[in-house]
């Protein structure tokens, strides 16, 4: 048989995947793969109900269903005063993961350096690597994740063509602030870069914490493109509902892209999407407040276990160094034992860095029911003891 890609052939199966399989073998409670439970909007899949009955079904165009692209520019323009052109700045994806792959291989030209912060969210770089790019990694480290500014300094250069930036960050949980957008958006005036902005999760911040989007930054407006989607606004990850914005010279290479990935998405679930995006602003502010609520739920139920818990400013995943449990291996064989011995799944935090080094942190996702969370915390007290 001759060979397969050798990017792509050289991946395993993603983390998430194998621990939701190793979850579900084991009846182990899952708070590995990021999805929410008992949080959609009934209004919202009603929405999709009444337009997969009434149609139409057949392809929508292929930059999305003009209510959605319209829903989108007003979200942006009331949440971040953005004022975006619909039919020009708006293009409706499968998914975030769809458009990042559609950025990617629209922007990147072979021998393009494209720089990555770790921990770095799955697909990312397979994607790169296929469109050739070559990776710059700089590195945040827990527990406090603080942005290495001479390293990111560094990773620029006059061949960068952009950088992935996520934040709210994914698994750590960092919010970038005003100072450090303003220092990245120094860098790529400086390097004359681009950057793919993933924020999905832009309505998961918490505390006095406030989500900036980089493209609101002077000079950047002409520089980013913001991914956004529904999974996690409307706690319907399974939908693949996502969308990229960015101005017009921007966007066109990366409708170049999608138009021979994926081409479109279902229409009805775009209408329900459109209907979802109108919700009042106390819709967002109880996401948020529900999601908060549940986070200090999870955190104090695992420091009472045993585990030391960093603090999460976004994103609905919490970190937690399980070594004063006495645990004797690393991350991997940590959630693998306790999917397996205590019924409760998680993600190992190496999985998102290239090395190693980083492993006594176990990501639990927060997303769930309170009695999903009271019962998984029971089930690692009674575990460990
Ligand atoms: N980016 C990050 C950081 C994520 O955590 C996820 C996961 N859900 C995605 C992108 C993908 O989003 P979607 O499900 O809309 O493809
Ligand atoms: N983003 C989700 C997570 O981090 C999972 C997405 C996926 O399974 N590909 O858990």
């Amino acid at each position: 048989m001759k060979p397969a890609n050798s990017i792509l052939s050289s991946f395993g199966t993603t983390i998430f995947e194998t621990m939701s399989r190793l979850a579900q073998a084991h009846g182990a409670i899952n708070l590995g793969q990021g999805f929410p439970e008992g949080l959609e909007p009934a209004d919202v899949v009603a929405k999709a109900a009444e337009a997969t009955l009434s149609g139409p079904n057949q392809y929508p165009s292929m930059m999305g269903v003009p209510d959605l692209r319209r829903a989108i520019a007003a979200h942006d323009r009331r949440f971040y005063g953005l004022d975006l052109d619909p039919m020009a700045e708006v293009m409706v994806t499968s998914g975030a993961t769809e458009a990042l792959a559609a950025c990617l291989f629209g922007l990147i030209e072979p021998g393009d350096e494209v720089v990555l912060i770790e921990p770095l969210y799955d697909s990312y770089l397979p994607i790169i690597l296929r469109a050739g790019g070559i990776p710059k990694l700089v590195r945040l480290a827990p527990p406090h994740w603080e942005l290495p500014r001479d390293a990111l300094a560094a990773a620029f250069s006059e061949r960068t063509k952009l950088i992935v930036l996520n934040s709210p960050m994914n698994p750590a949980g960092k919010v970038w602030d005003a100072d450090e957008l303003a220092f990245l958006a120094g860098l790529l005036e400086r390097f004359d870069a681009y950057a793919v902005c993933d924020e999905v999760y832009e309505h998961l911040v918490y505390d006095h914490r406030r989500h900036i989007p980089l493209i609101t930054l002077p000079g950047m407006r002409g520089r980013c493109l913001k991914i956004g989607s529904a999974g996690k606004i409307f706690s319907l990850t399974g939908w693949k509902v996502g969308w990229v914005i960015a101005a017009p010279a921007l966007l066109q290479p990366v409708a170049k892209a999608h138009q021979y990935l994926t081409f479109t998405t279902p229409p009805n679930l775009q209408t329900a999407v459109a209907h979802g995006l109108g919700k009042d602003d106390a819709y967002y502010a109880g996401l948020t407040a529900m999601l908060a609520a549940r986070r200090d739920r999870l955190a104090a139920g695992l420091e009472r276990v045993g585990f030391r818990v960093l603090d999460t400013g976004g994103s609905y995943f919490i970190s937690a160094d399980f070594r004063p449990l006495g645990f004797p291996g690393g991350d991997e064989d940590f959630c693998r034992h306790i999917t397996e011995k205590a019924g409760v799944a998680a993600i190992p935090v190496s999985a998102f860095y290239q090395g190693r080094d980083v492993a006594h942190f176990a990501r639990f996702c927060f997303a769930k029911t309170e009695a999903a969370i009271d019962e998984a915390v029971m089930r690692l007290a009674r575990h460990f003891g």
